[in-house]
C-alpha cells in the first residue's frame, strides 16, 4: 500500500515539473501580438464549451470531444504556446466542472490532468517544429500533403502522451498493468484524436483562403454532421434505454413470477402440511378411543397380531390377553347419568394405565370393556397376580364429581399359543373367560377349552331359539304345589321345556339366560302364560268351587323394561277367561332389585288387576329384608337349596324356620321348593310351612299327566301315615328341639 503510494508520488514528481516546465515555456514565449478577436473567441470556446460538446460512441467507452480538435486548431493557427496554455486551461476547467457535478476528483488528479495536457501539447509542438517547422506556417504555406502528415503526427503525439501518462497513473493506483489499462481505457481515444486532428486540418484549410463562405459552409456542414450524429446517438441511446427499460420490466415480471411461484409452492406446502396433519388426526382417531384416548379395538388387534406372530417365531416369548368388563356399570350409567358414567370410564382407564408396563398395551373396546396385552409373561402366576392387582386397585372407590363410586371388574384371561391362527381368536377366548367369570361371580377366570365348547353351544342355542317358537318346540310342564296341612293339590307351577329337534329336551337353566339376553324371553313368557292359563281354565272348571287351582308362572326381570307388561298380561287373562286372582307371577328378588322403583310400580299395577305375586328362590338373592315390606307380594318361595340341606341339622334348617317366621310376620304365604324326602316334608309341616313342591310329590309333568293329577287331588294324603294336626304338633316340637340342638 505504502509502496504503491510511493510510486504514485514518484510518478507525479516527474510529471508535475515537466508539465510546469511546459506551462512556463508557454507563458514565457506567449505571442502577445497574435491576440485578436479570433484567438479570444477560440480560447473561450475551447476552455469553457468544448467539454460540453462531447458525445459517447454508442456501445463503446469512447467520448468524442471537440476540445482536442480545437487545441490542434489553435496550434495550427496560433502556434504551440497558445495550444499549451489552452490545453492546460481546458483540462483545468473540465476537471473542476466534473467536481462541480459531484464527481469526486482529487486535486492531485486535477493537477496531473493539467500537467499531462500541457506536456502533450508542448511535445506535439516540439515534434512538429522539429519535423515541419512552425505549424502555423506549414498550415498556410505548405502543401496539403505536409499538412496531412503534420496533422497525423499531431494526433499521434497527443494521443500517445495523453494515453500513456494516464495509463501509467491508473495502473499505479490499481492492480492492473499499464498495458491492460491502456488497452481497456485509452486505446479507443485514438479515434477521437484523429477525428479532432482531421477536423482541425479541414478548418485551417477552410480558413486559409479566407474564404468566409467556404468556412461557413464547412462549419455548417460540421454542425449538421454533429447534430445529425448527436441525434443518431441520442436515438440509439433512447433505443438502448428503452431496451434496458423493457429488459428491466421483463426482469421485474420474471421476479414477480418467481415470487408468485414461491407463494404458490408455499401454499402447496401449507396445504400438504394441513393434509398430513388431518391424515395424522384421522389415523389417531382410527386407532384411538375418543373418550379415554386409549388405543381402541383396532390397534389392540394389530398389536395382538404382532404378539402372536412373535410368539410363533420365538416360543420363549409368551403373552397373555386380559378382557375386562365392569360389573354393574349399566346400573351406574342409568342411575347416575351418562356424564358420570363417562367420567367413571375415564377414571377406570387412568387407574388401569398406571398398572401397565411400557411394553404392555391397554385398550378400550367401547362401553365398559377394556383389554390388556401383557407381553413377556413368565407363567400363569404372573398373569394371575396382575389380575389380582387390578381387583385390589378396584377395591378403592372412584371419586367422581364429589361422589364415591365403587365398581369392580370381571376379568377373562387367555394365553397366546401357536394353536391360534388369528389374533381375534385369542381375544375371543379371553372374552369367553370373562363371561364365565361374570356368570360365576368370580373376579377373574382363565380360559379353558370347556368354556369354548360351552360358548359355541350357547351360540347355537341362541340361533335355534329364534326358530323355536314358530316351530312349536316349546312345551309347558306342570309341577304340582301341595297344601302341606291337607296334603291336597293347591295348584301348579308352569315350567317351560324346549324339545330341540336334534338335542332333545333342553332344561330351562340352559336356554332361559340366553333368551333373557337376546330379549326372546318376552314372547316366550307371553306364550307360556297364555298356554298355561288356557289349560288351567280347563282344570279349574273340573275342580270343586271354593277350592280353585292356582297357577304359578315365572316372570323374568327383563319384563320390567317393557312398559306394556301389565296390559299384555291383562289381555291374556281376559282372552283365556282365567280369574286373575288364581294366577301367581313368580319373580326373583334380584329381578326386583335391578330397578326397585320401576319394578315395585309395575308389581303394584299387576296387583291392582288382581294377580298375585310370589318371590321365587327367596333367600338366595339380595336378602333385601329392608325392602321386603315395600314389595306388594303374597307369597315367599323358600329356595330349594335350603330345603334340600335342612335335615342334616345345618344352619339352613334355621334359615328355613326364619323365612317361615318372617312370612308369617308379613302375613305372606310360604311355599317350600325342592321337597324330596319325607323327612323334609315332616320338618316343613312342623315349621308350619303352608305349601310345598318337589320330586317327593311329582316332577314337572306334561299336560296329560297334570290332568290326571287334577283328577286325583288328594293322592298324597297317604304319604303321611298319621295325617292329623296333633301328630303334626308333636313332630313340630321334636324337630324344633332337634334343630335347636
Ligand atoms: P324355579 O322357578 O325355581 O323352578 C323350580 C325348579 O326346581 C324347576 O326346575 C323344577 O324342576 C326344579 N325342582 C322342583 N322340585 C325339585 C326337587 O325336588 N328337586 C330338584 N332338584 N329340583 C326340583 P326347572 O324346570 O329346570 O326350572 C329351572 C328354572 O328355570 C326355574 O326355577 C325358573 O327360574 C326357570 N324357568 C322355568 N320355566 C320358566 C319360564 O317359563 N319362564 C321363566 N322366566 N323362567 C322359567
Ligand atoms: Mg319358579
Ligand atoms: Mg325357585
Amino acid at each position: 500500500m505504502e509502496n504503491k503510494e510511493r510510486k504514485i508520488k514518484l510518478y507525479l514528481s516527474v510529471v508535475f515539473p515537466l508539465g510546469l516546465g511546459a506551462l512556463i515555456w508557454a507563458f514565457y514565449r506567449f505571442p502577445i501580438d497574435k491576440i485578436n478577436a479570433g484567438l479570444i473567441a477560440l480560447s473561450i470556446v475551447t476552455v469553457f464549451f468544448s467539454s460540453y460538446l462531447r458525445i459517447q460512441l454508442p456501445r463503446t467507452k469512447i467520448h468524442l470531444t471537440v476540445s482536442d480538435a480545437l487545441i490542434i486548431l489553435s496550434l495550427l493557427i496560433y502556434g504551440g504556446e497558445v495550444a499549451v496554455l489552452l490545453a492546460a486551461f481546458e483540462s483545468c476547467f473540465t476537471s473542476l466542472n466534473f467536481r462541480r457535478q459531484g464527481i469526486s476528483i482529487k486535486t492531485r488528479t486535477v493537477l496531473l490532468n493539467i500537467a499531462v495536457a500541457a506536456l502533450a501539447a508542448w511535445l506535439t509542438t516540439a515534434l512538429v517544429r522539429t519535423g515541419f517547422g512552425a505549424a502555423e506556417t506549414v498550415a498556410y504555406m505548405e502543401s496539403d500533403t505536409s499538412l496531412v502528415a503534420m496533422v497525423i503526427v499531431m494526433a499521434l503525439t497527443q494521443f500517445v502522451v495523453n494515453s500513456v501518462c494516464v495509463a501509467i497513473y491508473v495502473s499505479l493506483k490499481s492492480e492492473k498493468t499499464i498495458w491492460q489499462v491502456w488497452n481497456e481505457y485509452c486505446f479507443n481515444a485514438l479515434v477521437m484524436y484523429f477525428t479532432g486532428a482531421i477536423l482541425a486540418g479541414v478548418v485551417v484549410k477552410a480558413l486559409y483562403p479566407i474564404n468566409i463562405f467556404l468556412f461557413a459552409v464547412v462549419i455548417g456542414f460540421f454542425a449538421i454532421v454533429y447534430m445529425t450524429y448527436r441525434r443518431y446517438v441520442d436515438d440509439i441511446r433512447e433505443t438502448a434505454a428503452k431496451a434496458e427499460q423493457s429488459e428491466r420490466e421483463r426482469a421485474e415480471q420474471a421476479e414477480k413470477h418467481i415470487e408468485e411461484l414461491q407463494r404458490h409452492i408455499a401454499e402447496q406446502d401449507r396445504i400438504g402440511e394441513a393434509l398430513r396433519e388431518s391424515k395424522e388426526r384421522f389415523r389417531h382417531a382410527a386407532f384411538h378411543d375418543s373418550l379415554t384416548d386409549l388405543p381402541n379395538r383396532n390397534s389392540f388387534i394389530e398389536m395382538l397380531k404382532f404378539a402372536l406372530e412373535k410368539h410363533k417365531q420365538n416360543p420363549d416369548f409368551n403373552f397373555a390377553v386380559l378382557f375386562l368388563d365392569l360389573n354393574r356399570f349399566k346400573t351406574v350409567n342409568e342411575s347416575l347419568g351418562h356424564s358420570i358414567g363417562n367420567n367413571l370410564i375415564q377414571c377406570v382407564g387412568k387407574r388401569l394405565r398406571e398398572l401397565i408396563r411400557d411394553d404392555d398395551l391397554l385398550a378400550r373396546f367401547g362401553g365398559d370393556e377394556f383389554g390388556v396385552i401383557l407381553n413377556n409373561v413368565k407363567d400363569t402366576d404372573d398373569v394371575v397376580s396382575f389380575a389380582q392387582l387390578i381387583n385390589y386397585k378396584f377395591s378403592y372407590p372412584f371419586s367422581i364429581n364429589g361422589r364415591e363410586i365403587f365398581i369392580n371388574t370381571s376379568i377373562g384371561i387367555s394365553f397366546g399359543s401357536a394353536a391360534y391362527d388369528e389374533a381375534e381368536e385369542v381375544l375371543r377366548d379371553a372374552d369367553i373367560a370373562m363371561y364365565y367369570a361374570k356368570d360365576h361371580k368370580k373376579n377373574y377366570e382363565i380360559f379353558n377349552q370347556t368354556m369354548h365348547t360351552r360358548a359355541v353351544t350357547l351360540m347355537q342355542i341362541e340361533t335355534d331359539l329364534r326358530y323355536a317358537t314358530e316351530r312349536r318346540e316349546f312345551y309347558a310342564f306342570y309341577q304340582p304345589i301341595i297344601a302341606l296341612d291337607t296334603m291336597e293339590l293347591n295348584g301348579f307351577e308352569t315350567l317351560i321345556r324346549w324339545k330341540h329337534p336334534q338335542r332333545g329336551m333342553i332344561p330351562p337353566s340352559e336356554f332361559i339366560p340366553v333368551a333373557e339376553e337376546t330379549g326372546l324371553i318376552v314372547p316366550i313368557t307371553y306364550w307360556i302364560l297364555e298356554e298355561s292359563c288356557r289349560e288351567m281354565m280347563r282344570f279349574q272348571r273340573r275342580t270343586p268351587a271354593g277350592k280353585p287351582l292356582f297357577l304359578s308362572v315365572n316372570l323374568s326381570s327383563k319384563h320390567f323394561a317393557h312398559n306394556d307388561l301389565v296390559e299384555r298380561i291383562q289381555e291374556i287373562t281376559i282372552k283365556t277367561g282365567i280369574a286373575p286372582q288364581t294366577v301367581k307371577l313368580e319373580i326373583t328378588e334380584s329381578a326386583v332389585m335391578d330397578n326397585p322403583e320401576k319394578a315395585i310400580a309395575m308389581l303394584n299395577r299387576l296387583k291392582q288387576i288382581g294377580l298375585q305375586i310370589s318371590i321365587d328362590d327367596f333367600g338366595t338373592g339380595y336378602s333385601s329384608l329392608s325392602y321386603l315390606h315395600r314389595f306388594p307380594i303374597d307369597t315367599l318361595k323358600v329356595d330349594r337349596s335350603f330345603v334340600s340341606t335342612m335335615e342334616d341339622g345345618s344352619e339352613n334348617g334355621e334359615i328355613v324356620r326364619t323365612i317361615i317366621a318372617l312370612a308369617k310376620t308379613l302375613n305372606l304365604d310360604v311355599v317350600a321348593e325342592g321337597i324330596e324326602t319325607i323327612h323334609q316334608l315332616h320338618q316343613l309341616r312342623i315349621l308350619g310351612c303352608e305349601y310345598g313342591q318337589g320330586y317327593l310329590f311329582s316332577r314337572p309333568v306334561p299336560l296329560d299327566e297334570a290332568e290326571k293329577i287334577c283328577e286325583d287331588r288328594g293322592r298324597w294324603q297317604n304319604v303321611i301315615p298319621n295325617n292329623n294336626p296333633a301328630s303334626v304338633a308333636q313332630n313340630r316340637e321334636f324337630t324344633h328341639l332337634r334343630i335347636a340342638k
